[in-house]
């Protein structure tokens, strides 16, 4: 397995693995013909092709900070299959929950905010008790309006973000907003109306963690393949665009949670054309 430990700078990123799923090309991108996943078939699995998802946290340590970028898919007994082990692979990094200081989620689908509360009897209660939760004001907008959040397919949003408003500390940020010296919320939106990324800046090195700008490394080439999950097809592949831009020329190390595990990489040019180098 590869290093799941990678540093920017006096920042460390640890990619703690969730769970993973996977999906048909086809299904995942109803738009992308099948024959175009040629050219990307390094970064797909099983025949026919399918696209793997893995679904990662990243556990950042910043400026005395302990950081937890997206919390995974979750256990709660739902009727999707949701298997997480996000608390397990923290116990193997050798954190407690209480550690955490800040809960960053990059946006409000399921398996981003599975594990910011765990079930506890009737009751869903902060799973990180101690952390600040942060949200884009964008994003919580969005969501937690009680017609939305009751609507079918976003019971999510009542057992894993409605409770933390009684039961922990939340915090609604706008724009490029400093999360700690280091660290930068980036509005990237189009997946999710208040979807941010995070710039990392330390020491000269400079990365960023993209969320879900792309799910595959055929998105940092195609930035107009759109997954059948991006709320506004053209707002996301704007931020896609100009997201790629940024990271070729500032050559930004990546953290892309959905990658193959652990995420880690470069956009390189491979004969004049963009090409992803996982770590
Ligand atoms: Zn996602």
């Amino acid at each position: 397995m590869t290093d799941a430990t990678t540093r920017i700078g006096n920042v460390t990123i640890t990619a703690l693995v969730d769970t993973r799923t996977k999906g048909p090309c086809t299904l995942l991108f109803p738009g992308v013909p099948a024959e175009a996943w040629e050219a990307h078939r390094a970064h797909l699995i099983d025949d026919p092709p399918n696209v793997p998802i893995t679904i990662t946290s990243y556990l950042v340590r910043s400026s005395g900070k302990t950081v937890l970028v997206d919390t995974g898919i979750g256990a709660k007994d739902r009727s999707l299959a949701r298997n997480g082990r996000l608390p397990e692979a923290l116990t193997e990094a050798g954190v407690r929950p209480d550690e955490i200081d800040i809960v960053l989620a990059t946006h409000m689908h399921i398996d981003h905010v599975g594990w910011h509360t765990t079930a506890v009897g009737e009751a869903f209660l902060p799973t990180f008790p101690k952390a600040r939760h942060v949200f884009h004001r964008r994003e919580w907008e969005h969501w937690t309006p009680t017609d939305v959040a009751h609507a079918p397919g976003n019971e999510h949003i009542v057992d894993c973000v409605l409770p933390l408003e009684e039961t922990a500390a939340i915090e609604l940020v706008d724009g490029e907003q400093a999360l700690t010296d280091e660290l930068t919320l980036l509005p990237t939106p189009g997946h999710t109306p208040g979807h941010v990324a995070v710039a990392i800046a330390s020491a000269g090195e400079a990365g960023v963690i993209i969320g879900d700008v792309c799910h595959h490394p055929a998105q940092m080439v195609e930035t107009g393949w759109t997954p059948l999950f991006d709320a506004n097809p053209l707002l996301a592949s704007g931020s896609r665009a100009a997201l790629m831009q940024k990271i070729e020329d500032e050559r930004l190390l990546v953290a892309a949670g959905h990658f193959a595990h652990p995420g880690f990489g470069r956009l390189v040019r491979v004969d004049g054309r963009r090409s992803w180098r996982a770590l």
